[in-house]
């Protein structure tokens, strides 16, 4: 029996309960000016919720690790000056410790530490007892039950403010994304839990600015709550992420022009089925890559050792093999081989070039 979730509505001071709840903020907090600078143009846009990265998670070491504790009294300006609520990732106790020190309002728990149970129940630990809200990065991997449980991991320990951040999927064959949004995940969270509020960061899914304003209005389709977009005072300059980081004015730009639907309840479903559909056929589009990419290998090993391209053999045992196994799946066993036939075609087709070269 899965795990019940006790939520309560986030109710962020300021801020109205309207669609999207906006949260925005450079990657990472650089230095007190750039934090400033940037936080005073989102202030007068009316943004009111402002990120920074304070801590920051890289693949490799020797690369940007975030100013650390040195930055967070610039976060405290941040408030005190222009009345935004403040928000950083945490990761581990400490910085939990010291972001709640500084009177940080909301932490965010990134990619890599969702995807970490040892790390969640520490952070989930060190939070007991407050009642700070928490936004849920999904995991990296497309693991939904990592996501899920990093999320009861935080509400058993008393937690009850939760939204999740859905900021993509890293997947071995990227094309357009720099994290595949892969919807289907964060819709299938929704409808488990339907009061958990989903906030979607273009910004990492994307990984370049031209993709925000499409991927905000996809999840406003989809009837997601809110947004984290990143933005800086200077983006071509930041220190991190900086292909996928907007100036303030753009990100208002964008904002604008997101076309918020309030009957969302009759199209909601009907896109998000379809959302899945083309989530499908990018995966059927990967995989048959892949299948041809081995089968040209395979062409190159026949070349090697001088044998025929087509294996009658071996053709018939993939047609009757999928055949059987389409009928078990509901499928009409000719359907299944007729597409068999086509990709073996284009296989072979594939093959002789290579044999041909
Ligand atoms: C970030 O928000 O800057 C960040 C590091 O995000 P993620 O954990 O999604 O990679
Ligand atoms: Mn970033």
């Amino acid at each position: 029996m899965e795990q019940e979730l006790q939520l309560k509505p986030l109710a962020l001071p300021g801020v109205e309960d309207k669609r999207p709840l906006v949260i925005a903020g450079p990657c990472s907090a650089e230095t007190e000016e750039q934090v400033m600078e940037t936080a005073r143009q989102l202030h007068n846009l009316g943004i009111k919720i402002f990120r920074a990265g304070i801590w920051k998670p890289r693949t490799k070491p020797g690369g940007f690790e975030g100013k650390g504790v040195e930055a967070l009294p610039w976060m405290q300006k941040v408030k005190q000056e222009f009345g935004l609520l403040t928000t950083c990732e945490v990761a581990t106790p400490e910085h939990v410790e010291q972001a709640l020190k500084f009177g940080i309002d909301i932490l965010w728990i990134g990619a890599r530490t969702t995807a970490n149970p040892f790390s969640m129940q520490a952070l989930a630990d060190a939070l007991r007892g407050t009642d700070v809200p928490v936004l849920i990065k999904n995991p990296v991997n497309p693991d939904i039950e990592l996501w899920v449980g990093a999320i009861q991991r935080m509400n058993s320990a008393g937690i009850q403010r939760i939204a999740a951040v859905h900021r993509g999927f890293s997947s071995v064959d990227q094309k357009i994304y720099r994290n595949s949004p892969m919807w289907h995940l964060p819709i299938e969270l929704k409808r488990r839990y339907p009061n958990l509020p989903i906030i979607c960061d273009p910004s990492h899914i994307g990984g370049r600015r031209d993709l925000i304003a499409p991927l905000s209005q996809q999840a406003m389709d989809m009837g997601f709550e809110g947004l984290m977009i990143e933005s800086h005072c200077n983006p071509d300059c930041a220190w991190s992420d900086a292909k996928q980081q907007v100036l303030p004015d753009v990100l208002d730009f964008i904002l604008d022009r997101l076309v918020i639907r309030d009957n969302i309840e009759t199209t909601e479903s009907l896109n998000a089925l379809r959302k899945q559909i083309d989530e499908l056929d990018n995966m059927i589009m990967e995989v048959l890559t892949k299948r041809m990419r081995i089968s040209r290998e395979i062409a190159e090993y026949k070349k090697k050792h001088n044998m025929a391209v087509v294996q009658t053999g071996r053709y018939s045992e993939i047609l009757d093999k999928r055949g059987a196994q389409g009928a078990l799946c509901g499928m009409s066993p000719d359907f299944v081989k007729d597409i068999y036939e086509h990709i073996h075609e284009e296989s072979v087709r594939q093959q002789m070039e290579i044999i041909n070269k």
